[in-house]
């Protein structure tokens, strides 16, 4: 009989306590800390609920502040390598699919058997600005505008990423538009700023929200640029729907969808769930429905934290990092609108983020001379941060399929 020698385990005891999810402050190693950490940056990220690994091994990397005098480390260098107190792959889903934000709720207008577009464009507009005006007070509200460092900051020391490589794909300005009134006057308008620059950019239609005007769409088809969907007809429902409601209403955009050869989308007021995710990827291959940091969705604050595309299910998710108008909203002069975006623009770049931009041509937003003047200088000056790289997003949702990487 063979005697099997008894080999004694030197693995560590590991102890788990069980917690409920939180808003954590980071703290980092000099070891770690990134060069765009600046001293007055916040740094953030959201815990799950359940089992948290105390890291008494090895050296901490990252701390979390979960009270004024409780410090505990979340990443650990030891002897097996780098460890984290949440099994990493559980944490980062519970970031991008933002179960973290549990403060949003479903809307009174959602409800109602009234459209909310019976109320005048104007009318909503300032209601709009009011809501982003209150929340913009909210001082401790996570995330905070415009943006945090933590989940980036995490990220990083998690992927081992020392060096100052970028990683694919590479950080480029996306550009798209949701075109959510019947009014296409300014399209063609933002659209030869863009083809001056030599740019070119995703529209988002709503097929059954208004007259479509075919003619301006086919032109920009004609001129280089992409057709996106941007909902069915903008009533803000989608993500409150049954399954089969919504896919009647998907599949009633399927005409739409084949005459431009649609492959991505975005959800009208940024309303997104799980579901919708899984639903649409029967139909497009990406999404833009969700912000990096929202405090623009009318359900609440949320956001996917990072600006790196990744894949969300069968979908490619590709978060909006600047939309553009949101300053507008919080009371900003249209012509201070793209210093107001200058600090997160610096960041983007130096964390390999992607500049996705999101404007409206309605008249309101980007639809007049002031607005349109200054994207004509955000333009220029993301083309001279991103050295000229862009590309459509259908593009970079191609380069994230092929890339496994993306995501981790
Ligand atoms: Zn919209």
């Amino acid at each position: 009989m063979t005697q099997v020698a008894w080999k004694p385990s030197f693995k560590p005891a590991r102890t788990t306590v069980v917690e409920g999810p939180a808003i954590v402050g980071l703290e980092l190693d000099p070891q770690v800390r990134r060069p765009w950490m600046t001293d007055g940056m916040t740094l953030h990220v959201p815990v799950p609920p359940g089992e948290r690994t105390e890291l008494t091994q090895g050296r901490a990397l990252v701390w979390g502040r979960f009270g004024p005098d409780r410090r505990l480390p979340l990443v650990a260098d030891g002897d097996a390598g780098l460890e984290t107190a949440y099994p990493w792959a559980d944490w980062r889903s519970y970031i991008l699919s933002e179960r973290y934000a549990t403060t949003r709720r479903r809307p009174l207008h959602t409800r109602s058997p009234i459209s909310y577009k019976v109320v005048p464009d104007r009318i909503r507009y300032v209601l709009a600005r009011r809501m982003c005006r209150a929340r913009a007070k909210q001082a401790t509200a996570f995330p905070a505008a415009p943006f945090d460092g933590g989940f980036e900051a995490l990220r990083s020391v998690v992927r081992g990423e020392l060096t100052s490589d970028a990683p694919d794909p590479a950080p480029r300005i996306c550009l798209t538009h949701d075109i959510d009134v019947p009014n296409f006057q300014f399209v063609k308008q933002i659209a030869h700023v863009e083809s001056a620059l030599g740019l070119r950019s995703c529209w988002n239609v709503v097929p059954f929200g208004y007259r479509v005007n075919y003619r301006v769409c086919d032109w920009l088809i004609e001129n280089g640029f992409e057709i996106g969907l941007h909902g069915y007809c903008h009533d803000n429902r989608l993500i409150y729907l049954s399954e089969s409601r919504l896919r009647r209403r998907l599949d009633a955009c399927r005409g739409f969808v084949e005459r431009y050869a649609v492959c991505g989308f975005r959800s009208p007021s940024w309303f997104r769930n799980a579901r919708l995710m899984r639903v649409l990827a029967d139909y497009v291959k990406y999404d833009c429905s969700c912000l990096d940091f929202d405090w623009l969705c009318p359900a609440g604050r949320g956001g996917v934290l990072t600006a790196t595309p990744f894949r969300f299910g069968r979908l490619i998710e590709i978060p909006t990092t600047l939309p553009f108008e949101a300053p507008l909203l919080v009371g900003t002069d249209p012509a201070d609108t793209v210093a107001y975006w200058r600090p997160k623009i610096d960041w983007l770049v130096q964390v390999h983020g992607q500049a996705v931009i999101n404007a409206h041509p309605d008249p309101h937003y980007s639809g007049n001379g002031p607005m349109i003047a200054a994207y004509r200088q955000l333009l220029e000056e993301l083309l001279a941060a991103y050295g000229d790289r862009w590309s459509l997003p259908r593009d970079l949702a191609e380069e994230v399929v092929a890339n496994a990487r993306c995501g981790l």
